[in-house]
């Protein structure tokens, strides 16, 4: 099954096959676009994914295996905020790939929305803390 998106040009009169490549960030295999999955950010704009899809298949597969080491540690209760929630996001460190905790949708979005890192949330901190003392 290999579909490949190929798109057309004309170029000096002649026509010439144009398959649009990207090197994927993970395997560093330059593969056609249509083997990296596709992102919406809006209806108009839609992006391509850095990994090959082959690399986001073993993602995930790496991640559901990860969840089982550490399942034992679901509590049902976000490590964050302490909310109850039936399912938990399975949470780790983007740049070590080393568990971090289980959390819910609003803080797993929240952190990774600002930054998914100590210095990112760091700055809001900071952000709020200077509201605070303006105010105080
Ligand atoms: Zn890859
Ligand atoms: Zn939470």
């Amino acid at each position: 099954m290999r579909k490949r998106k190929a798109i057309l040009i004309m170029k000096e009169n002649q026509l010439e096959l144009f398959v649009e490549t990207r090197v994927c960030r993970i395997c560093s295999v330059e593969k056609p676009i249509d083997r990296f999955h596709k992102r919406h950010k809006s209806p108009t704009n839609t992006t391509r994914d850095s990994r090959c899809m082959a690399c986001c298949n073993e993602g995930r597969e790496w991640r559901r295996k990860e969840r089982k080491k550490y399942e034992h540690l679901d509590t049902g209760l976000c490590h964050c905020c302490g909310r109850k929630i039936k399912s938990l996001h399975f949470d780790h460190d983007h740049k070590t790939g080393k568990y971090r905790g289980f959390l819910c949708h609003f803080c797993n979005t929240g952190i990774g929305k600002l930054g998914d890192d100590i210095e990112g949330v760091t700055r809001a901190l900071r952000y709020l803390e200077k509201h605070e003392e303006q105010n105080g």
